[in-house]
Order: structure tokens, then C-alpha cells, then sequence
């Protein structure tokens, strides 16, 4: 296991140096025929995850070329709502997989073998497997277009390389991909913690800049153990996104106290990413501070070291030189230096108590019509959550402690009515204040869901279908020179479940994309026999009403 690790490690860096003497030596060529632009880094901090690879710029717009970056075979094709959207995965020889993710679509050999399946399985929504020698790649072969599917918010190429065995994302910036990097990290804030229990308490000092690469505050007086908390990013040359940095080292008095550097990373360590950041201040005001501590129960694998818990302990009346080292890959650095000089400790104020909720053990909170059940493990330390009843309103706590496993809500189902129960489920409430859905689920007489997120509920009802729309059409329309068949779909409150569509009586692929809420419908699909088509369209919402939508076009037979 060890020893290969090591060679494997080897060849990286052998191709990282023939790479740096000569571009033509390199093993790998960017994905993209411009220069590449990112508007994320490997590594960087998301809602819930580190960002596993680069978020390649494809110069504002959908369809642009993408190449594969080395020679291959398709391993997996991957169409999904969310996510990585169309995604392309590429085994190479050396025992890394490419992958491109968000795509619009794929190159025509890749994607007729993709309509084959989807027609076959009667589903857009699908992730295939295809055998070594099925889809073969060569190095540069254009495999796809850029998109915007799935989980992205404009139009950008989701690009990453990993090792093959475990999937494990390496740091795409190892493969000498060039790209202009000569700004320093840029520190926004500089905060001090202390953990009080469950509680954090934070105080920022202001930062003065000394120079181009140093930072610095003015003396501070403080006691106790406390850990560094910074909001900061990394900004390449060629753009103004705010990125994520590559490495951090926190010293004091030259001693060092936490250190990491993202050059590989598991999709495990994402659920611990919020012990790395203040949480509440994420959920509350949207911004992001990193936190440099080791919680007890993180377990990251880029963390190397995990002696380095990032405490730092201040004792009464001795002086402390804090000095932490950020570093884009490019090697360009930004220091920040405080000098902390030791007081008393003073007693740590007393919380107020509500539920006090034990990691270690299960809880159950019973009112008349609800139940919450925290399973053990459901946070990653003793935490206070007020479970209270408000009218029709279950409230659990607030959105302030990051959950470590889901915990799960009951509304008892109320008798009578039958269509305004079957209409009904439990709805989230939203940060805005807004009901939405979040499962219609049933178990043992309760509406029934599992979550992520401490907050409010309540039980909503939908009793309104989808509506589908036509866009580029009429109804009895000669359509015999459309490349597409364009519709929308909508649906006003508990969202989108099932859609199904039928020409002829035959199920046929239509390209539902949630974010701009289109249908679309590729008549390259099928040559059509005769002149007249019935099209229907069946869709189903959340809460379970249909809607069967009917039209009727022309097209001259082929
Ligand atoms: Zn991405």
C-alpha cells in the first residue's frame, strides 16, 4: 500500500519537472483552447465541501471546446440535475481519471452511445459505465462542449484529476497547467476564538498592511487558549475572482502550531469542513471565515500532522509573536504578524441552558403532533438547541451548529380530508422566511423527513399542478425544419418530481434543466414516418398533483 503510494507520488513528480523544462514534454494539455482562467481552486472552501478540482472560465458562454487532457477511456458518463450536471469521467494509462463536469453536451460519438442508453433505460437522469475498450480517448480529442448543468451558477468547466484507485481529487495545479499567478493571498480579516463548550467567541483585530506581503495588528492583551480565524483569497492575474489559497502555517514564538496544504484531498474530509469555518457566521451573514484548529473529531486527510491543533496558549505576563504564512500555489506568500502579550484569565460567562443535546447519547423530543429524533452522532460536540412548539410551527433550534449526521422531524398526519392530506407535506423554513419544501415522505402515521440544517418547519400544502408552457411552437404547427422543441416547466410551490414525455405513444428524451426551467426536446432523436405527431407530456410536483399536457405538430416525413 505504502510503496505504492511512493511511486506513484514519483511519477508526479517526475512529470511535474519534464513538464517545467519544456511545454512540449508535458504529459498534459489543458482542457480548453485559451488561456486558462479559474474561478475556483482546488481545495477551496464551498457550502458543505471543498471545491474538489478547478473551475476553468469558458469565456462567459456555453459550447466551447473541451479536450481531454490526456489519452484514455471513458470510464463514466454521468447525466444528473444537480451536481456536476453532464459529466465526463477519462481513465488514463497512469492510474488518473479526468473529469469534466457542467457540460452542455458531448462530443457525438460519446453522446449517441449516451442516447442509446438514456432511450434503452427511458430516463435523461442517468450515470453509465462503458467498458475499457468501448469509448476510446485520445490525448486532445475534443469530448464535450462547456456548459452550465447541474449545480452551477454560470457558465464554466468543472475540471479535476484524480487518482483512479479511491477516487482521491489530487491538485490539478501538480500538472503544470500554466496559469499567471504572481498576486499574493489577500487577507480580509483577522479574528481570535476561544471555545466556550458549544459557544465560540471570536474578537477581530484590525489589520494594517506593512508592506506588500506583510500584515499587522497592534499590540493585544489577551489570556487563555485561543485559535486564528481569517477571511481571505487568492486572486489569479488574468481575473478578479476571489479563489482559495493552497497552504497555511500558524507559528508562535517560532513554534509551529498548524499547518496544511491542499495537494490532494478525499471526499470524506468534506464532512468536516465545517469545523474548519465559523459556522454561524456562514449561515447567518454569508461570510466565510476560516478557522485554523484541529476539532478533536476531524479527521482530514490533508491535515498531515495531528499533534497541530492550532491552540495557542497564552500565559500571564509573557510576550507572544503570532506569525501565520499563506500561500497560493505559485508560491507568492502573505504574512500576518501579531504580538499578544498574556493578562489574566477572566471566568468564562455561564450560557443559558435549553436542550442540551449529548453527541454521545440519542434524543427524543415528543410534543402532541411532532417528534424530533437526534440519532448519536448528530453534532460534533454538546450543543444547545431551543426544540420548542409556536403555534404550527415546530421550531429545532437555529441555524447555527453544523450538523454531523441528519437528524429527523415527525408531523403526526391529521385524519379526515383525504385530498388536502395527499396534497400536503412538511415544508422548511427558509432564511427568508419562506416555506419550502422538504418531504412528503410517510412512516408509521407522521409525515416523515431527515435534515441537515436545525430550523423551522411546518406543514404546507400544494394543490396546484406544473404548467407546462410551449416556447418555440404552436399547436398544429409544420415544425419540419426545427432543430429543437422548446417548452417550460413550472411548477409554484413544492417543485418538480416526474416528468415523462411521449411522441406517438413512445417515450422520447427531453433535456429538463431546473435553473432556467426548460424542456427541450432534440428531433434528431428519431426520423418521423408520417406527417402528424401527437406530443404529451406527463408531470408530477412533490405534493403529487399532475398535470398531462397534449399538442400536435407536423413534420415532413424523412
Ligand atoms: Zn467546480
Amino acid at each position: 500500500m505504502r510503496k505504492n503510494y511512493n511511486s506513484f507520488l514519483n511519477i508526479f513528480v517526475l512529470l511535474f519537472y519534464s513538464a517545467s523544462f519544456t511545454q512540449t514534454n508535458n504529459k498534459w494539455i489543458s482542457p480548453v483552447d485559451f488561456p486558462i482562467k479559474l474561478s475556483g481552486t482546488f481545495g477551496e472552501f464551498r457550502n458543505n465541501h471543498f471545491h474538489a478540482g478547478l473551475d476553468i472560465k469558458t469565456q462567459g458562454k456555453e459550447g466551447v471546446k473541451i479536450r481531454s487532457s490526456n489519452s484514455g477511456w471513458v470510464n463514466r458518463i454521468r447525466v444528473s440535475l444537480n451536481g456536476y450536471g453532464k459529466a465526463l469521467y477519462v481513465d488514463h494509462l497512469d492510474g488518473t481519471t479526468s473529469v469534466y463536469g457542467h457540460l452542455k453536451k458531448f462530443s457525438p460519438k460519446i453522446e449517441s452511445y449516451l442516447k442509446k442508453k438514456q432511450y434503452e433505460n427511458e430516463t435523461y437522469v442517468i450515470q453509465l459505465f462503458p467498458k475499457v475498450n468501448e469509448l476510446k480517448i485520445e490525448k486532445g480529442e475534443v469530448i464535450g462542449y462547456s456548459g452550465n448543468t447541474g449545480g452551477s451558477y454560470g457558465p464554466h468547466l468543472h475540471f479535476e484529476i484524480r487518482k483512479e484507485k479511491g477516487q482521491v481529487p489530487i491538485n490539478p495545479m501538480k500538472f503544470s497547467f500554466l496559469i499567471k499567478d504572481s498576486k499574493r493571498p489577500q487577507i480580509q480579516n483577522f479574528y481570535l476564538y476561544t471555545n466556550l463548550g458549544s459557544k465560540l467567541e471570536k474578537k477581530e483585530f484590525k489589520l494594517v498592511r506593512k508592506n506588500d506581503s506583510i500584515y499587522t495588528t497592534s499590540g493585544i492583551i489577551s489570556a487563555g487558549n485561543f485559535y486564528v480565524g481569517l477571511r481571505l483569497f487568492d486572486r489569479q492575474d488574468l481575473t478578479y475572482n476571489k479563489n482559495g489559497i493552497y497552504s497555511v502555517k500558524v507559528r508562535s514564538n517560532g513554534v509551529e502550531k498548524f499547518f496544511y496544504k491542499m495537494d490532494r484531498m478525499t471526499f470524506d474530509d468534506s464532512k468536516y469542513i465545517n469545523l474548519l469555518i465559523d459556522y454561524k457566521e456562514l449561515a447567518s451573514k454569508r461570510k466565510r471565515i476560516q478557522l485554523f484548529t484541529l476539532h478533536p473529531e476531524q479527521k482530514l486527510s490533508f491535515i498531515k500532522d495531528n499533534s497541530l491543533k492550532g491552540d495557542i496558549n497564552i500565559d500571564k505576563d509573557k510576550s507572544y509573536q503570532i506569525l501565520i504564512e499563506i500561500n497560493d500555489y505559485n508560491q507568492n506568500t502573505s504574512y500576518i504578524e501579531a504580538y499578544i502579550k498574556g493578562t489574566v484569565k477572566k471566568e468564562d460567562h455561564i450560557q443559558t441552558t435549553y436542550n442540551l443535546i449529548d453527541p454521545v447519547k440519542e434524543h427524543l423530543f415528543e410534543f402532541e403532533d411532532q417528534k424530533v429524533f437526534f440519532p448519536k452522532k448528530s453534532f460534533f460536540s454538546n450543543v444547545n438547541v431551543k426544540i420548542e412548539k409556536k403555534g404550527d410551527t415546530l421550531i429545532v433550534g437555529e441555524n447555527i451548529y453544523p450538523l454531523r449526521k441528519s437528524y429527523e422531524v415527525y408531523h403526526k398526519i391529521p385524519k379526515g380530508d383525504s385530498i388536502g392530506i395527499s396534497q400536503s407535506f412538511l415544508s422548511f423554513i427558509n432564511k427568508n422566511g419562506d416555506a419550502t419544501f422538504f418531504s412528503s415522505t410517510i412512516k408509521d402515521g407522521y409525515w416523515y423527513g431527515k435534515s441537515n440544517i436545525l430550523g423551522k418547519y411546518i406543514v404546507s400544502r400544494d394543490s396546484v399542478s406544473p404548467e407546462i408552457k410551449k416556447i418555440n411552437f404552436k399547436d398544429q404547427q409544420w415544425l419540419s425544419n426545427y432543430k429543437y422543441l422548446k417548452l417550460n416547466i413550472s411548477d409554484d410551490f413544492s417543485g418538480i418530481k416526474k416528468i415523462r414525455g411521449e411522441i406517438n405513444g413512445r417515450w422520447i428524451l427531453l433535456e429538463y434543466e431546473p435553473k432556467n426551467k426548460s424542456l427541450i426536446y432534440d428531433f434528431s432523436d428519431q426520423n418521423f414516418k408520417k406527417p402528424l405527431h401527437k406530443l404529451e407530456i406527463l408531470a408530477e410536483d412533490q405534493a403529487g398533483n399532475k398535470t398531462v399536457f397534449k399538442t400536435e405538430f407536423y413534420r415532413k416525413p424523412k
